[in-house]
């Protein structure tokens, strides 16, 4: 496979004080989307990628002011690069897997697959060596906790189920859900090794109660409240639930 020509990330203007940040060569079906919000005081990045490359050299806004990284959850695809930063927020009940993230807790081992990459982050990369660098949070985030970026609030809502620490961000101003991986347009995933199914519906029965227009996930692409509602039902009957990881990566893999 050939090494990435250009930079790995791509920052893309996704509305009034928001970019998204995708890395270009991790698959589409497994690279988690972050977010940029450009606040007034401080800027908030919600996830963190894999971490196959730094990411701050890349993206010239995430030099423009402080910089607080937000992790939804403590899977591999999500907290790749938020050692990179001073100010790194995520849900206690994960506290340990951000200090001393390994294969199996962030279900690395789960999803690596050699088809994962369509470019090498630099020459000799093998993604089997693929590991994490500890970030330890500098500060939790729980249900109620507010992020204020000195002129937009954000509202912490603590939604376990996917994993117990699970975490979204909501603008009330807006509207607005960031969901990481509580719910995305695709096959959502409640059979990790710390995920809770029954936990899992009791969050998406209270997403369903929010006062949601816009969706923002950790996965594929954005969608509103129709469509939430729409992937909620689904689940809550049985369906939309991902299963075997392996067979799962297998049909996805070109
Ligand atoms: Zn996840």
């Amino acid at each position: 496979m050939r090494v990435a020509d250009g930079p790995w990330y791509e920052l893309r203007p996704a509305g009034p004080g928001l970019s998204h940040i995708v890395e270009r060569h991790v698959a589409p079906w497994m690279r988690c989307n972050m977010w940029l919000i450009h606040g007034r005081d401080t800027n908030l990045l919600i996830d963190t990628g894999m971490g196959l490359r730094p990411i701050k050299p890349e993206i010239a806004a995430l030099g423009e002011k402080p910089v607080t990284a937000v992790c939804t959850h403590c899977h591999f695809d999500h907290i790749g690069c938020a050692h990179e930063f001073d100010h790194r927020l995520g849900h206690a009940a994960e506290a340990m897997d951000y200090a001393t993230p390994d294969l199996v807790r962030s279900c690395a081992s789960s999803w690596i697959g050699a088809e994962l990459l369509t470019a090498l982050p630099h020459e000799g990369y093998e993604l089997k060596n693929f590991r994490l660098t500890p970030a330890p949070l500098t500060g939790h985030l729980d249900e109620g906790d507010v992020l204020d970026t000195g002129d937009r609030v954000f509202s912490v809502l603590h939604l376990p189920g996917h994993s117990p620490g699970s975490i979204a961000l909501y603008e009330k101003a807006t509207r607005t859900l960031f969901s990481g991986d509580v719910i995305y347009d695709g096959m959502l995933i409640d059979n990790a090794w710390h995920s809770d199914a029954p936990a899992y519906e009791d969050s998406l029965r209270r997403l369903k109660e929010l006062a949601v227009e816009q969706v923002h996930a950790g996965h594929e692409n954005s969608f509103g409240r129709e469509r939430l509602h729409e992937l909620i039902d689904c689940y809550l009957a049985g369906g939309q639930r991902l299963g075997d990881p392996a067979a799962w990566v297998a049909e996805q893999a070109p």
